[in-house]
């Protein structure tokens, strides 16, 4: 069944008008005409089937019926990445969407080159990503910041594995037996981090510094690896929500 997020409130019975894409989408490319059957997730009440009530060429209406999952959020990890060139960047966005991290905050670094990044666009890249991986709910990508300025207002209750090509541990070793809870991963750019910010971030109490192998991984082949290490060493868990 097609998934599609909705900004919607779902409960049964509810009409949900798709904006024009999506309506394109379900229309002109899934072919889904009068009946057909999609299920709707809005990142906070779970899935829902949902039958197309009417349809015209640019745009439907679907109505609500019973629901299929109970919302369910995963763990709290936030990919800080470092702004890379905007197709590596967009890989990484979607790789952060499918391996489950709860939002992407791109950072500017003294050896980044690019000092804006489309929010607007990577954020559907993740919601498409969402769509197509069966995940719940919708990771947040942050307007971008310049890295020292996170650091300063840094909540320290939210660990940082540092993920560091000049010298670490290696992740299993350096997390075993931590606990879980908030945490954060930092990518740096293609350029590496600079001596002093390397020396900052060494420094923090709440920085874990970790290697990621031998060898020195591209942005997104480093973010890719440390977001799978991360999940198999503090659990890829989901908890299902009260509501
Ligand atoms: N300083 C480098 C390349 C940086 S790679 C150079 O020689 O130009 C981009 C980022 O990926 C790094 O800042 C780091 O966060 C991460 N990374 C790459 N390889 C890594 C490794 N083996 N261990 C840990 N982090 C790594």
């Amino acid at each position: 069944m097609i998934r599609l997020f909705v900004s919607d409130d779902l409960k049964a019975g509810a009409p949900i008008a798709p904006g024009m894409d999506a309506s394109r989408y379900l229309i002109a490319v899934m072919r889904l005409a009068i009946g057909s059957e999609v299920a709707l997730f809005n990142g906070r009440d779970g899935e829902w089937r949902a039958t197309v009530v009417d349809a015209d060429k640019r745009r439907c209406r679907l109505t609500v019926g019973s629901r299929i999952r109970v919302q369910e959020t995963g763990p709290d990890l936030t990919l800080v990445v470092a702004l890379v060139k905007r197709g590596r960047l967009e890989t990484i966005v979607e790789k952060a969407a499918e391996l489950g991290v709860a939002r992407v905050q791109p950072v500017l670094t003294r050896r980044t080159n690019a000092d804006k990044a489309n929010v607007e666009r990577l954020q559907a890249i993740a919601v498409e990503a969402a769509e197509q991986t069966g995940r719940l709910d919708v990771p947040e990508i942050l307007p971008p910041v310049k890295l020292d300025k996170l650091l300063d207002s840094w909540d320290a209750s939210r660990r940082l594995m540092f993920c560091d090509e000049t010298g670490g541990a290696p992740v299993l070793e350096a997390l075993s037996g931590v606990e879980g809870g908030p945490w954060a991963i930092l990518i740096g750019p293609e350029g590496g981090f600079a001596p002093e910010e390397t020396e900052r971030l060494r420094g923090l109490e709440y920085a874990t510094v970790v290697s990621l192998g031998p060898r020195i991984l591209r942005a997104d082949t480093a973010a890719i690896s440390a977001m799978t290490l991360w999940q198999v060493a503090l659990g890829d868990w989901l908890s299902a929500s009260t509501t």
